[in-house]
């Protein structure tokens, strides 16, 4: 049995892809987990995209909290004693895991791009140093958690004519050490990054807030429309909100698209964005580290290339 969880829909379908291999070469079960209120068609959609059972829980949670989570899946992974337990890496995702793992005794591998069995063994490939290495590791006892980042695979085609097991259970909830005082929402311009197929992305080349516009622009006639950002603009300058951040500690991307304008391309970018599938930096500086990653490289001034570029776009066009 592989179990999986995760808090964000499409991830689920994506680990539930990966459950189905790893449980399809052991002849064993996928079994996912969801757990709150408004659950809807959930548990329906993950038996379309490869689950073979579903266990719906928790409807009385009003947010999510470790704590309960961690109790509720401790529960299912005793019952249901599976070998790999996977867990989307989001916020939320990230917090769960190592409480569930410690509650477990089990071991926990954390943001892992690859997953496969070799022998007896289920080895898991998590990216280290910033970028400059992968560790491959391996579980000396199961059931072994694994957190898995968004688009690390792909969700299998939905086949409305699977069917599967739907089990509603009403797992009871222990008074916990923390609880949620208030939930705020995030300042949030409403960007889905992850699903963008063309992304145009500042970076501190920029030299004031106003002149985002020629990335806009520049997006614009690309007809994307999605804009990036590296982490000083989101985070010091607050030029953008964080949904626009990409890399290592924002959001991790792959577009078939991705431009790069006045971004030095340290290794926490490029984590973000390196499997997009055309990369084109415009740098001024040469010998800027984002040439390393791009397929097209414009050595020049942004606030002369842009405007060019843009012109030469909409003639193309
Ligand atoms: C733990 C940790 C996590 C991090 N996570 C992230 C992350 O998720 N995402 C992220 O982006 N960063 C992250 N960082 C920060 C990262 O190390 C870099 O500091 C950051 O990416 C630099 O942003 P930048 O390229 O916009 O700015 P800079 O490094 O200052 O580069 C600006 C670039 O613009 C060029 N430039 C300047 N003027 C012009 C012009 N007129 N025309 C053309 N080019 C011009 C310069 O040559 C330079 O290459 C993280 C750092 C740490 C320590």
């Amino acid at each position: 049995m592989v179990v999986i969880f995760s808090d964000i829909k499409k991830i689920g379908f994506e680990l539930i892809a990966k459950a189905r291999e790893l449980a399809d070469k052991r002849g064993k079960k996928v079994c996912a987990v969801v757990i709150g209120k408004d659950t809807g068609t959930m548990a329906q959609e993950y038996i379309q995209r490869g689950a073979d059972k579903v266990i719906v829980t928790g409807s009385s949670m009003e947010h999510f909290n470790a704590e309960d989570v961690s109790d509720i899946l401790e529960k299912v992974v005793r019952e249901e004693r599976p070998d790999v337990v996977l867990i989307a890496s989001t916020k939320d995702g990230k917090e769960l895991a190592p409480r569930l793992a410690s509650k477990l005794d089990a071991g926990c591998i954390s943001d892992a791009n690859r997953i496969y069995i070799e022998g007896d063994s289920i080895l898991a490939e998590r990216v280290v140093y910033s970028g400059n290495g992968v560790a491959v590791e391996q579980f000396s006892t199961l059931p072994g958690i694994v957190t898995v980042p968004g688009k690390a695979f792909d969700p299998l085609p939905a086949d409305p004519g699977r069917t599967g097991e739907i089990v509603n259970r009403d797992i009871e909830l222990k008074p916990q050490r923390s609880r949620i005082m208030d939930v705020q929402e995030m300042r949030s311009e409403g960007v889905n990054l992850e699903d963008a197929e063309k992304i145009v992305s500042c970076g501190r080349g920029f030299k004031s807030s106003d002149d985002i516009k020629l990335i806009k622009e520049l997006a614009q006639v690309l007809k994307g429309n999605t804009l990036g950002c590296s982490r000083p603009i989101a985070a010091d300058l607050k030029w953008l909100s964080e949904d626009h951040w990409v890399g290592l500690s924002g959001h991790k991307v792959k577009p078939k698209l991705y431009v790069a304008c006045g971004i030095s391309g340290q290794i926490q970018h490029v984590a973000g964005m390196r499997d997009s599938g055309v990369i084109v930096a415009i740098n001024k500086d040469a010998d800027a580290p984002i040439f390393n990653s791009a397929d097209y490289g414009i050595v020049g001034d942004l606030y002369q290339v842009l405007p060019k570029l843009i012109e030469a776009i909409k003639q193309k066009m």
